[in-house]
C-alpha cells in the first residue's frame, strides 16, 4: 500500500463502531414515520427498510414518494446521545500514522459525523468531510455520487484506498481504480464470508486492517528499501 496517498473513510460502523447509537437512530426514524403517515412502529419499519432497499437510503425513499422535508428527517433521526460508546481501536493513533490526505465519505448528514469526530478526536487529521447533504442527497452506492466526491476533493483513484462496513459500497470505487478495505465486524469464530472481486481486503475492523495488514505491509517495504 506504498502507492496511497489519499485514505477515505466511511464513518457509521467504519471509524465509530457503536450498535446502540445506531439501534437508536433507526428507532428515531420509524418513530418519525409513524408519526408522519400515522402508522403502527411495525408498519414504519417495513417502510424504513423497504425505502432504504430501493433508494439506498430511507430519506431518499421519503422525499421522493412522499416529498418529506430531508433535512427536517435526518435532524430528527440523528438526535440521539452519541457519548458514552466506548471506542477501543484508537483510530485517532492509526489515522495519524498514515501518509498523505484522509477524508470521510458518508451518507450521514455532517452534524452527526462532526459529534463523532469529536469524540474520535480525528478532526485535526481530516482534510474534507462529505456528507449527505454536500452529496446533494445521492448516496453511496451511486457512481455518479462517487465521481462528483472525487472531483470535488481532487483525488485520484488508482493512489486511494476506501474503506467501508457496507459492502455494496465498496463496488464502484473498485470499479473506479480504488483499493478497498471491507470491515466485517465478524468475531474470528464465524464462518469466512465468501469474496467478491471489489473488496482486496476483508477484515474485522480498523485495528484488525492496520496491525495485520497495513503495518506488515508497510514493515517489509520499509526493510526491503
Ligand atoms: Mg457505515
Amino acid at each position: 500500500m506504498k502507492h496511497i496517498d489519499t485514505w477515505v473513510f466511511d464513518m457509521d460502523r467504519t471509524l465509530f463502531v457503536a450498535d446502540g447509537l445506531y439501534h437508536d437512530m433507526h428507532g428515531r426514524m420509524t418513530q418519525y414515520i409513524a408519526e408522519r403517515f400515522n402508522t403502527n412502529m411495525d408498519d414504519a419499519q417495513f417502510l424504513r427498510d423497504k425505502y432504504f432497499i430501493d433508494y439506498g437510503s430511507t430519506v431518499a425513499g421519503l422525499h421522493i414518494e412522499h416529498g418529506i422535508d430531508r433535512l427536517e428527517f435526518l435532524e430528527y433521526s440523528h438526535d440521539v446521545p452519541c457519548d458514552g460508546y466506548e471506542q477501543v481501536h484508537n483510530v485517532a493513533e492509526i489515522l495519524e500514522n498514515l501518509p498523505g490526505r484522509k477524508f470521510i465519505y458518508t451518507n450521514a448528514p455532517h452534524f452527526h459525523t462532526e459529534r463523532l469526530m469529536k469524540i474520535l478526536q480525528i478532526d485535526h487529521h481530516i482534510d474534507g468531510l462529505h456528507d449527505i447533504i454536500k452529496a446533494d442527497y445521492d448516496c453511496k452506492p451511486s457512481r455518479p455520487a462517487f465521481e462528483r466526491f472525487i472531483k470535488t476533493h481532487d483525488i485520484n483513484p488508482a493512489t486511494a484506498c476506501f474503506f467501508e462496513d457496507t459492502q455494496a459500497n465498496l463496488k464502484p470505487a473498485h470499479d473506479m481504480g480504488m483499493k478497498t478495505v471491507w470491515l466485517t465486524h465478524l468475531t474470528p469464530s464465524c464462518p469466512v464470508p465468501p469474496a467478491v472481486p471489489y473488496v482486496d481486503y476483508m477484515v474485522r475492523d480498523m485495528r484488525h486492517w492496520y496491525d495485520d495488514i497495513y503495518r506488515p505491509q508497510n514493515d517489509n517495504i520499509e526493510n526491503k528499501n
